[in-house]
């Protein structure tokens, strides 16, 4: 399968690190195109449905969406409040682009 150094376009071997061509470091990231998650969709997850992780369980961030979902739930919904912001912030983020990768590190997709 190949791999192009994405500063100059160059054709890379799998398992080199840096373009011998541009010498910019290579991303390790496989396949980052094929099942890359929607920025949109994660914001808006966010945004709507922060308060039980929803975001974070679809970008893979499984640690923090299921502190936002224990929040929510464990509380009988009277700290709902707290995940929801912490959603709402995180959604904001998501589509602002300052957080722009999925819990594997692959970039999301506009
Ligand atoms: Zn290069």
């Amino acid at each position: 399968m190949a791999k192009f150094c994405e500063n100059c376009g160059k054709e890379l071997n799998e398992n080199q690190d840096i373009c011998l061509n541009c010498g910019k470091a290579v991303k390790k990231a496989n396949n980052p195109v094929a099942g890359s998650k929607s920025k949109i969709a994660a914001g808006l997850l966010g945004i709507f449905l922060g308060a039980f992780g929803v975001h974070n369980f679809y970008l893979g961030y499984t640690g923090k969406a299921t502190a936002q979902l224990l929040i929510t739930v464990l509380s009988c919904f009277i700290l709902s409040i707290v995940s929801e912001i912490w959603g709402l912030i995180e959604g904001i983020m998501i589509l602002t682009g300052s957080i722009n990768t999925d819990g594997k590190g692959n970039p999301l997709s506009d």
